[in-house]
């Protein structure tokens, strides 16, 4: 069978990497793809919103599955596209539709959406430019930090945790009124900060049964100690130890099952990953956001840890089987590092030649910012630039394997944080 997946980064790669071990796929193809999932699978130069040019390719290359990594393409309807279309209507496509796709796409709908169902998420209230003033009246009487969110995708940047009055209403005022993120920021949901640990988790859906899989913790600050900008991912360890039997059992019954019912009640079709951002406050679980996709780089820890074949995972969601399907875990711990250019969240630097990448090493290379020259030169071509992936029997020794293999890829001004996991040990 053929696959087609969208996507350019770590975790498009690491999703090529998996499916590719299984016996049921002929050929993977990965729109727009980098330098890594080139190595794998057979690059398709189409972006990855161009759904005309998608379909048609997947017409002409006979793809059976659709694999949406990244957000945009489901926010504006890639699979509502290719479901509008009588020949491409047996297509398996692993991404939500247009309306499920708001609970990421929309902050303010997510945020009703968890009110209405009962889920525990932190109180807020969603304003838009006409009622700015009483978005100022509302943070005069806030406690603080309070957090301000633009409604819309807005590439991890749109969230703001204000720490004073001042601070929180000039931001409200750049949002709704300066339209610092666009459309993105008609509405500015503000809402109380919770104080907490953070843990990703992600199930696999069909809108009424669901896969749980395994957990991971991401970080997002480009510094050690969690300090300076906030980046799309540092890196992430999986499993995450506090999320144990009682509060996954906690985040089962108060979260996954009424977040299920909540969609089947509003008549939302269903069918791919819901990855469920939540914080850990004294042993409770609440949910920060909502996205419609798997995590970067939380996808290059908790794909090498499932060791049943995904793409017959994908085909038990297909056939509504999923509550029979025995996901098969490694219990071993994965430490990701990514690696980054300098300047990294800020400008950075592109096209530097990386080196070391041919050198043997036990860990996991997933590679995200890359491209390949015509002279078969693997360089820097993002922010992000390449995943690490280390595996052992505790974090100490998962990282330690990551960083291994890390140090002996280089190029001009590389870094990457030596902490990941650390705050778990
Ligand atoms: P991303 O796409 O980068 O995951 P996002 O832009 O969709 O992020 P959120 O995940 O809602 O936005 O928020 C980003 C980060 O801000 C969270 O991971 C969390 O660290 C922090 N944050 C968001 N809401 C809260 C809150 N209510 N209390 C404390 N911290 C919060």
């Amino acid at each position: 069978m053929n696959i087609l997946i969208i996507g350019s980064g770590g975790r498009e790669h690491a999703l090529a990497w998996k499916l590719k071990q299984s016996q049921y796929c002929e050929r993977i193809f990965v729109a727009p793809g980098n330098a890594g999932t080139a190595e794998i699978a057979t690059n398709v130069d189409i972006s990855i919103t161009n759904f005309k040019e998608l379909a048609k390719f997947a017409d002409d290359f006979n793809i059976m599955m659709v694999v949406v990594g990244q957000e945009a393409a489901l926010v504006d309807g890639i699979h509502d596209y290719f479901q509008s279309l009588d020949y491409l209507k047996h297509i398996l496509v692993i991404g939500p539709c247009k309306a499920g796709a708001q609970l990421e796409g929309s902050k303010d709908f997510s945020k009703r959406f968890m009110q209405q169902y009962n889920i525990p998420t932190a109180r807020y209230q969603t304003f838009t430019v006409d009622s700015f003033q009483e978005g100022l009246t509302y943070l005069q009487n806030h406690a603080y930090p309070v957090v301000l969110k633009a409604d819309g995708l807005a590439a991890g940047k749109g969230v703001v945790i204000a720490g004073s009055y001042e601070e929180a209403a000039a931001e409200l005022q750049a949002m709704l009124q300066g339209q610092k993120f666009g459309a993105a920021s008609s509405k500015v949901v503000i809402e109380e900060f919770l104080q907490g640990i953070e843990v990703s988790v992600f199930i696999l859906t069909d809108g009424k049964e669901y896969v749980l899989l395994p957990e991971a913790k991401d970080y997002k600050r480009i510094g050690e100690g969690d300090t300076g900008l906030n980046t799309g991912g540092m890196g992430a360890i999986s499993p995450v130890p506090f999320a144990n039997e009682i509060f996954m059992q906690k985040v089962r019954e108060r979260i996954i099952q009424p977040t299920l019912q909540g969609l089947q009640t509003e008549n939302i079709p269903y069918s791919g990953f819901i990855f469920i951002g939540l914080i850990n406050v004294n042993s409770e679980p609440y949910v920060i956001e909502y996205n419609v996709r798997l995590g970067d780089p939380e996808t290059e820890a908790i794909l090498p840890r499932i060791k049943s074949d995904l793409f017959e995972l994908f085909r038990a969601l297909h056939d509504h089987e999923l509550q029979n399907f025995r996901l098969e875990i490694d219990p071993r711990t994965a430490a990701t590092i990514m690696l980054v250019a300098e300047g990294y969240p800020g400008d950075y630097r592109k096209g530097d030649e990386i080196s070391g990448l041919d050198q043997p090493t036990e860990a996991l290379l997933f590679q995200a910012g890359t491209t390949l020259t015509e002279d078969k030169k693997i360089l820097t071509n993002g922010g992000r630039v390449l995943a690490v992936t280390g595996l052992g029997n505790n974090i100490t020794e998962a990282l330690e394997q990551a960083r291994q293999s890390a140090e002996k890829i280089t190029w001009a001004g590389r870094n990457y944080r030596r902490d990941i996991g650390f705050d778990l040990r």
